[in-house]
């Protein structure tokens, strides 16, 4: 179980124990321990070496009862037999929700805070608020929150739910083929997002919008909210900017999926099991 920091007091956790989970960034990286066959995050004896004098040393919460902290390296030479190196979209696929969790928090709160050093009104050295995740600026008392970048993403089907549209970015590695998705622009609604992203990349309309899931993504920042809709009319084509091509796919044939673990994967396995289940 994973909870958030803010409810905790000062004192509980000012400063972790040698038995304290740490979550240790690098870059796109993080450190897990590897021993007789399983894995778990490291604890503060084994990695306060690399912390040295490490002022991004923050609390992200409490996991399964202790407390949790983290803390980023630009570079790291790991020669201990026992930690490794993983990237974090396998450990989001491999680790328990409340780890991701911790996980998923830790880079937010770290990216977050390397790019929030300075007040943007008065560009004083911000402070850590010791009441919540927040920056203060000591000299104007402006204060800072961590941003999410909210974004949706749509599982589109026709042919009473047997058929999904899949996309192919340019951005996308490889030739996987994946959801509609797109960034929810300022002042928009959710369902107005949608619409739009659906338009400008494809240029289809939909209907019978309804939520699905959430999952934070903090590749950096952003909060992946999943919906599913029926194709309503137009002719589906790929938009040429971000994307490169299109199609309707069944759970029989398809192309290369996106890697478990991301909700894109989680809405196109729930339409296909649906369509198979449906056809018995
Ligand atoms: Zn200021």
């Amino acid at each position: 179980m994973f909870e958030f920091t803010q409810k905790l007091s000062e004192t509980e956790c000012a400063f972790p124990g040698d038995n304290d989970p740490v979550i240790v960034l690098c870059r796109k990286n993080t450190v897990v321990c590897h021993e007789s066959g399983s894995k778990r995050l490291p604890y503060w004896s084994e990695v306060r070496k690399f912390a040295g004098k490490n002022e991004s040393l923050i609390r992200v919460g409490k996991l399964d009862g202790r407390c949790c902290f983290a803390f980023e390296c630009e570079t790291l030479q790991i020669s201990d037999g026992i930690l490794e190196l993983w990237q974090i979209r396998q450990f989001l696929h491999e680790f328990s929700e409340a780890a991701s969790s911790a996980l998923c928090r830790a880079r937010e709160l770290l990216h977050w805070r390397m790019q929030h050093r300075f007040c943007g009104r008065c560009r004083c050295g911000l402070q850590a608020s010791e009441r919540d995740s927040g920056l203060i600026c000591p000299a104007c008392g402006s204060v800072y929150y961590p941003q999410l970048a909210p974004a949706v993403i749509v599982g589109i089907t026709r042919n009473e739910g047997r058929e999904l549209l899949l996309a192919h970015n340019r951005n996308f590695a490889g030739n996987v083929y994946s959801l509609i998705a797109g960034f929810v622009e300022a002042s928009e609604s959710l369902e107005a997002a949608v619409a739009r992203e659906i338009r400008e990349e494809c240029g289809i309309e939909v209907k019978n919008l309804q939520y699905v899931t959430s999952q934070s993504w903090p590749f950096p920042n952003s909060l992946m909210l999943a919906f599913c809709a029926e194709y309503a009319c137009g002719t589906a084509r790929a938009d040429g900017v971000e994307l490169t091509d299109l199609g309707w796919f069944t759970s029989e044939n398809h192309p290369e999926l996106p890697a478990h673990g991301s909700v894109a994967r989680a809405v196109i396995d729930r339409i296909f099991s649906r369509s198979v289940d449906d056809a018995h």
